[in-house]
């Protein structure tokens, strides 16, 4: 792999460092806007060579055949590598995706943790022996599927890597990872990990480059049996169609709009703590990020105010400022996204209560920076309120009581989070069963633990990643009989 930064990086198949000129791209830094790398671009040539390494590969004995111990010993070792070079994959995620310093490293720590804590399922999680029903001894069986797609997106690329690539070759499989091409060099750097494990080579391939170029024709490869995807709900939704046509199963997690409560009997001082860290930490790219305030109507004026008062002094610098406390948005691309979004809210008749707006600081100018926004005023079927903003904008809404909450909360096509604030543990309880999310917060916000299964409900995806049942995620059931 080429050291300097300057010259074109390589794609990683087999155990062959791969240039390709054709299809490369820059990667560039979001605080800065100056270019970081140029980062190869796969063609056909490499995305059928990577199925075919990663097919081979799959079926060597030496990865066939490997005893489950033996896997979770390669996928600590890998762990210990991601320590050991915590420092430089924590630099090229904040160079490539803008986010503050100290989330950089807390995102390669749980990336450690994530291949650890699959090591442990790896080595315990059991067959089973099924109950006879007749002079039979049955049992059940867990295979890989075999070439497995991982495709990962920019907002947190290492947590989703590592979410995605542990399960997975701790159920056997061989791996593919496209990471977006926002930040494809935190996975390439996994790459280099894993190959000095010692995992076989082939058994984890990076292939770099545009998402249409080369993510399209990747789920479509006859080789590939299985696809897991974090993206955007478009994407998704394009990756179910071609999966629907090879008849290949799909996990899918996808975008969200998630709703923050806080009735009126909240510890407030916590809450505003928790909607301003559920919204803007890491400038609102997040897929649970808190979009959607409700307050209860009798606090609602008081609470938004202090709100807003406090989201206001957020720090906003360069990611390694000692202080920053939200970074850059990831690319110019996706800042003019969300302008393009709070300006129409404007015209729309949304009162700006905080930012609207890029930092009038000059050091920042160059770079893709949005200062953290609060909307209200806003009409239920306003699009800032149906659609994700994926950026650091949040809608104060308020509601009345349950019945009027939970209507107003549910009426979304996303399902992916939300969280509740109140004293009262029964009506945490009733609200909570009510909810149509996936994780249910209560007096606590985007507390995330792989040992928690997480996914959407509605259009926020297909399948749960993480936990235990993470693993037979990348794993199909096989029956087996012995007549006795
Ligand atoms: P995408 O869904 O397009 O990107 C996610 C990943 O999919 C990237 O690796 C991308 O590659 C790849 N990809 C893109 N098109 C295809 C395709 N046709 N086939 C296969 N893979 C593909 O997200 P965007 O970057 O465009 O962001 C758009 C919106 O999606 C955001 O504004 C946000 O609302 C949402 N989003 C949600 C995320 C979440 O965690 N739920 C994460 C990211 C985005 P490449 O980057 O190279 O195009």
């Amino acid at each position: 792999m080429p050291e300097s930064e300057l010259s074109l990086k390589s794609m990683l198949i087999g155990d062959q460092w791969i240039a390709q000129e054709s299809g490369a791209f820059d990667s560039v830094n979001p605080a800065t806007g100056t270019v970081n790398f140029r980062i190869s671009g796969a063609t056909q040539a490499e995305i059928d060579l990577a199925v075919d390494t990663a097919g081979r590969a799959v079926r060597q004995p030496a990865w066939r055949d490997m005893l489950p111990h033996a896997r979770a010993a390669l996928l600590r070792r890998m762990a210990d590598g991601i320590d050991a070079n915590a420092e430089v994959l924590a630099r090229l995620q904040m160079i490539e995706n803008g986010k503050v310093w100290s989330e950089c490293k807390a995102q390669v720590a749980s990336a450690a943790a994530t291949f650890r804590y699959y090591a442990g399922v790896c080595e315990t999680l059991c067959a089973e022996v099924t109950p006879p029903r007749g002079n039979y001894l049955s049992m059940t069986r867990y295979d890989p599927y075999g070439v497995v797609l991982a495709i990962t997106p920019w907002n947190s690329p290492l947590t989703m890597e590592a979410q995605k690539v542990a399960p997975a070759l701790a159920a056997g499989n061989a791996v593919i990872l496209k990471p977006s091409e926002v930040t494809s060099s935190p996975a390439l750097e996994l790459g280099r990990i894993a190959l000095e494990a010692g995992l076989p080579p082939g058994i984890l391939n990076i292939v770099t480059g545009l998402g249409a170029r080369v993510g399209g024709p990747l789920v479509q490869h006859p080789g590939v049996r299985m696809v897991s995807f974090t993206g955007g709900t478009a994407t998704g939704r394009a990756i179910a169609h071609a999966a629907a046509e090879k008849l290949m199963p799909v996990a899918l997690e996808l975008g969200g709009k998630s709703p923050h409560i806080v009735f009126a009997d909240a510890d407030q001082d916590a809450a505003i703590d928790a909607v301003i860290g559920g919204i803007f930490e890491g400038s609102g790219q997040s897929c649970v990020a808190g979009s959607r305030l409700y307050v209860q109507q009798s606090i609602a004026q008081s609470f938004i105010e202090r709100l807003a008062a406090r989201a206001g002094s957020l720090r906003v610098d360069l990611p390694d400022a000692e202080r920053a406390q939200m970074g850059p948005i990831a690319s110019f691309g996706q800042r003019e996204r969300i302008e393009g979004m709070v300006e129409a809210a404007r015209r729309d008749g949304a009162q700006v209560l905080l930012g609207g707006a890029r930092p009038g600081d000059e050091r920042l100018a160059r770079g893709a920076f949005y200062l953290p926004t609060i909307l209200a005023g806003l009409k239920p079927d306003a699009t800032v309120v149906r659609e994700e903003i994926f950026g650091p904008v949040l809608c104060a809404l308020t509601f009345e009581d349950e019945d009027d909450l939970i209507a107003q909360a549910n009426d979304s096509v996303y399902g992916l989070a939300s969280g509740v604030w109140t004293v009262d543990y029964r009506r945490a309880w009733r609200i909570a069963q009510r909810l149509e999310a996936g994780s249910v917060w209560i007096n606590t916000y985007k507390q995330l633990s792989i040992s928690t299964p997480f996914g959407g409900f509605k259009q926020s995806g297909i399948g749960r990643e993480k936990g235990i049942t993470g693993m037979r995620l990348y794993q199909q059931s096989k029956g087996i009989y012995f007549g006795m």
